[in-house]
């Protein structure tokens, strides 16, 4: 059959379950992926065809996107900040809103990378992507991340050798720790923050297929991520240190209240792009 009669058909198939755009985004993103060709190679050569087995793969990804698995799970990758990450079951898909987080951070210390080895540690790293990011834009950084989870770990490392950085990994619990192990420029994290009360909004391809550990957050104390690794860092912040974090959209006034109350100074609350609460910056 004829790539493009397929698309149609691909796209058909999916409609009790996805939009026309979506469905057609998903189809071109396999087609890269298992077959580098493009939109554009498509549209220059209507006859292109796949093969029997080629059959066979497309008919499986379209089973699992049935039952909406993620795309990026299903390709085991995605990619973030223009680079490419490894993604699996084990670890949190990289989302947009992180992206912009981490543009912040290096927007704001792009000039101190220059005069200094700037020494940096994401908490709850998961694929790695704030980390590796981070690595590859602020070269002379020294950047550690840790993660509870072993799994998402090994994922990470990956992520680092793939993308040709350098980032030391620290197996830990945050909640467990009294003292950080060394002194830090900056400290980022991006923890679970989602509550119980607002599963209904999280769609059933997050709910169904992420990992739990890092998106759901105890109703009763949502900040105990936010509140412990903020005590950590004003132990362990060097000198105009920074502190970001990337927050539950509901909670900007509770996280600015917490943080004016530990003393932090120059608290930043920040937007999305969907005008959403979502990031902090804040100095001790
Ligand atoms: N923004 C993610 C979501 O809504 C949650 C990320 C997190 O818990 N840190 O799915």
């Amino acid at each position: 059959m004829k790539i493009k009669q397929y698309r149609t058909q691909f796209i058909q198939e999916l409609s009790p379950f996805y939009d026309a755009y979506e469905a057609e985004s998903f189809f071109y993103l396999i087609l890269e992926n298992k077959h580098k060709l493009r939109q554009i190679d498509l549209a220059l050569n209507h006859e292109l065809s796949f093969t029997e087995d080629d059959f066979m793969v497309w008919d499986s990804l379209l089973e699992e996107l049935k039952k909406e698995v993620p795309i990026q799970y299903l390709l085991g990758k995605t990619s973030f900040y223009g680079l490419d990450f490894e993604v699996n079951e084990n670890v949190l898909i990289p989302r947009p809103e992180t992206e912009e987080l981490v543009e912040w951070i290096i927007k704001e210390n792009k000039i101190f990378d220059k005069t200094k080895k700037l020494k940096i540690l994401d908490i709850g790293t998961g694929s790695g992507c704030i980390a590796v990011s981070l690595a590859k834009n602020l070269p002379n950084a020294d950047v550690f991340a840790m993660d509870v989870s072993k799994k998402a770990i090994e994922t990470a490392k990956k992520n680092a050798i793939n993308n040709n950085v350098r980032v030391t990994f620290m197996y830990k619990n945050v909640l467990e720790l009294e003292l950080l192990k060394y002194e830090y420029d900056i400290i980022v994290s991006n923890p679970p923050y989602v509550r119980n009360l607002e599963k209904e909004e999280i769609k059933k391809n997050v709910l169904d297929y992420e990992p739990h550990l890092a998106l759901f957050v105890d109703d009763n104390d949502a900040l105990v991520f936010y509140r412990k690794i903020a005590a950590l860092a004003q132990k362990s912040l060097l000198e105009k240190g920074q502190l970001y974090f990337e927050i539950n959209q509901y909670l900007g006034k509770e996280m600015v209240d917490l943080l004016e109350k530990m003393n932090f100074k120059n608290i930043h609350l920040r937007k999305d792009i969907y005008d959403n609460d979502r990031m902090m910056k804040v100095n001790i």
